[in-house]
């Protein structure tokens, strides 16, 4: 049994629960159940908020609240999430756990004591809103172009540096030695060009006076490390890092089995990781010099997903397009939405998605297509012996041969396209059904129409089989149905959605 351990990104806890973040972490759910369900991986699924940074500390002056109240009082939606779509992750770290505050300080230390932190006056651009020094370069109208309305801070201090600029041929290195090390390609693509242009040191840290919402930096109680470097840490925190990968006496790892134990780091570390496109280059970049930094492996892989927009444009408050995780579980349930969001192509281009679009989806293929196909073929086999049927279904080895081309598919996360073929698979059923007017043919063929419905409970018993990670609950109820001792005609399981 291998280990295997999946992260999304953290999320800054003051903002609210979106759907482009509900989308990455059902995507990495789906990804982890699929492990569990087919290789009987043994996995490890983290998830969690960034607590820390100017703007979180800005709101929570603004609202009055001391700055820990405020995070707790915001985690507590994020951590909503895990119940409304239905989530199985191992751990919800938030980065103001004191496990990870000490984590976070001992990698400072190591990355300071093999020379890669220094000291310097600076000044620079920052956009709070994304807690990132901005070049002039990357400035649109003198602004963030991802926050125009927000204007950039001068930060004008001496602060600690990372040195970045030394990891542009290691992970250069690193990219050619793992072909697939960033999927989609052409995101593998941009980063790559990003690092061959040249990489800049950039500053870990701020001064604790003007931001003291941070973890303080070992050895000088008057500067804060930098947000970024803080968050990005959390994916080995989450292991216990640093002292799970302290080997006991004997041979380390290998043996041990829980998160955290001593020695059981390199059972689980590299992770898969998943992120949003505005995460690319700290992801991809970023945090792999810094692992690099403290001799650590690099990341496993790094999925990057393209961002959802609604009616061409990006969901914004003001514009009022905003569609919250919430309302797509409170119309569609945990499993709906959880099809609805698996099924979009975050590989390629944004996405466009309205509530009115989606409603379509769910009825044409959930309650019409699935639903409509389980109602017709348990309700006709109800006169037939389950046990046959199931046999004749089983024996055909074609619900094998299609799991298995569904499962290369889960396994590099294309889950649209597994949609796709199950979906086909499903249309062609509702189609047989229609072409040998089975209706009336169990009347008056009982063989031929008995071979028909066994194919068709085979058809049902594969998409059951190959929509588990993504509707859990459904495809239980779907898969205890075919195979009960006697079929019978069930409860409605995709209600029409108006
Ligand atoms: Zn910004």
């Amino acid at each position: 049994m291998s280990k295997k351990y999946i992260t999304t990104t953290l999320p800054y806890v003051n903002a609210e629960p979106h759907i482009g973040y509900a989308m990455e972490v059902v995507r990495a759910d789906v990804w982890v159940r699929r492990q569990r369900l087919s290789q009987r991986n043994e996995t490890f699924f983290n998830l969690g908020v960034d607590e820390h940074g100017l703007k979180i500390y800005q709101r929570a002056k603004e609202l009055g609240l001391k700055p820990q109240a405020y995070c707790d009082q915001q985690a507590a939606k994020w951590r909503e999430l895990s119940q409304t779509l239905n989530l199985s992750e191992h751990n919800f770290i938030r980065t103001t756990d004191e496990h990870h505050i000490k984590a976070v300080q001992e990698f400072w230390r190591q990355a300071k004591n093999n020379g890669f932190i220094y000291k310097k006056n600076y000044q620079a651009k920052y956009c709070v809103g994304c807690e990132l020094e901005k070049t002039e370069s990357e400035l649109v109208d003198g602004g963030c172009p991802l926050h125009p309305k927000q204007a950039l801070q001068i930060i004008e201090e001496e602060n600690y540096f990372f040195k970045f600029s030394e990891f542009q041929q290691p992970l250069l290195d690193l990219y050619a030695k793992n072909s697939e090390f960033v999927v989609p390609a052409h995101r593998f693509n941009e980063i790559k060009s990003f690092v061959k242009a040249g990489l800049q040191d950039f500053s870990i840290s701020r001064l604790k006076t003007k931001m003291p919402w941070g973890i303080e930096v070992p050895g000088d109680e008057t500067q804060v490390i930098y947000v970024w470097f803080d968050a990005l840490i959390n994916y080995i925190s989450a292991l216990g890092w640093p002292s799970s990968a302290k080997a006991t006496e004997g041979k380390p790892g290998l043996l041990s089995a829980k998160v955290g134990d001593p020695g059981a780091f390199y059972d689980w570390w590299p992770a898969v990781q998943v992120a949003g496109k505005d995460n690319l280059r700290q992801q991809s970049a970023m945090w792999q010099a810094m692992l690099m930094a403290v001799n650590l492996p690099p990341s496993k892989q790094v999925f990057i997903n393209s961002f959802l927009t609604s009616n061409g444009q990006k969901m914004s408050k003001s514009l009022g397009n905003v569609i919250a995780p919430q309302e797509l579980t409170v119309k569609f349930g945990a499993d709906g939405t959880r099809y609805l969001l698996a099924s979009l192509n975050t590989f390629g281009d944004d996405m466009d998605i309205t509530l009115a679009g989606l409603t379509d989806k769910y009825n044409a293929e959930l309650a019409n297509g699935l639903g409509n196909l389980i109602s017709r073929v348990f309700k006709l086999a109800s006169d037939y012996s389950s046990t046959e049927l199931r046999q004749q279904a089983e024996a055909s080895g074609e619900v094998l041969d299609f799991a298995r081309t569904i499962n290369d598919f889960m396994e590099v996360m294309k889950f649209s396209e597994a949609i796709e073929k199950i979906k086909a698979k499903i249309d062609w059923a509702n189609k047989y059904i229609d072409d040998t007017k089975l209706w009336e043919l169990v009347k008056n063929d009982k063989d031929k129409s008995q071979k028909i419905l066994a194919e068709l409970l085979g058809v049902i018993i594969a998409a059951g089989e190959s929509l588990q990670s993504i509707m859990p609950q459904t495809t239980e109820k779907i898969l205890a149905g075919a195979r009960a001792e006697k079929i019978v005609k069930g409860e409605g399981l995709f209600p029409r959605v108006l």
